[in-house]
């Protein structure tokens, strides 16, 4: 049974927001998140994974980036319904962080939405990227409690050193994982029917599309988000008049 998410009476429209990749490098994008934050009609804000660049533990909050997106989310979460899921860079967020934003525990992936009569499946994406079989391995390794309870437990300095190191490693096999890695339409059917719904939305590949999955089923990719290098930004809103994208 996929976890269900149900909105509010009161909420009207939701925005959902992925790959936003905060860290010291980008405080352009964390101030066009706050603005949106702040100015937004929408009364709920999910944030489908990747908000952060890389996060290596939650005693890692204080540092001052960190530490302005706690002050940030605190703040929205104080007058928007605000949910996270994690994404391949931040699935170590954890209780403390969440707490410390005024928000509830993660949302599970997938999860179903139901909003205004309809059910919407929502996910990072990079679950559904089985024609890589070598990251679903790595993912594996990442999401298994014991490595992580075990990687939680190095000194924070050798964890950032750890994870710059992968970064620098990885880099070009992540851009050739991003341009390449695609989700398997054949899960993404799978999951919709498994969720009772018809429009699955993620974000994870940075290609902001609408694929048309048959049967009347859809998959609705998300932006990432730059305003530091570029300008560049969207989401995606729901009502009851449906599902609406909206660029930055
Ligand atoms: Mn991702």
């Amino acid at each position: 049974m996929i976890p269900v998410l149900r909105a509010e009476a009161h909420w009207q429209q939701i925005d959902l927001l992925s790959d936003l990749h905060l860290g010291p490098e980008t405080p352009r994008t964390l101030a066009r998140l706050a603005r949106h934050l702040a100015e937004t009609p929408a009364q709920a804000v999910i944030l489908l994974g990747d908000v952060f660049e890389v996060w290596v533990g939650d005693d890692a909050r204080f540092a001052p980036c960190e530490h302005s997106v706690v002050q940030m989310l605190r703040a929205a979460s104080s007058r928007l319904g605000l949910y996270f899921m994690a994404g391949n860079r931040d699935f170590l967020v954890g209780a403390d962080m969440l707490s410390d934003c005024g928000m509830p525990p993660p949302l599970a992936d997938p999860t179903v939405l139901e909003a205004f009569d309809r059910r919407w499946l929502l996910s990072h994406g990079d679950a559904q990227c089985l024609g890589d079989a070598a990251y679903q391995q790595l993912r594996k390794q990442l999401r298994d409690p014991a490595w992580q309870q075990d990687f939680l437990a190095k000194p924070l300095a050798e964890r950032r050193a750890f994870a710059s190191q992968a970064r620098d490693a990885s880099r070009s096999a992540q851009a050739a994982m991003l341009a390449h890695a695609d989700l398997d339409a054949d899960i993404c059917r799978a999951q919709l029917q498994d969720a009772g719904a018809h429009d699955l939305i993620h974000g994870h590949t940075h290609r902001p599309a609408l694929h048309d999955l048959g049967d009347g089923l859809r998959r609705h990719v998300l932006s990432d988000w730059d305003f530091d290098t570029a300008s560049r930004g969207d989401l995606l809103r729901i009502s009851a008049a449906g599902l609406e994208r909206i660029a930055l």
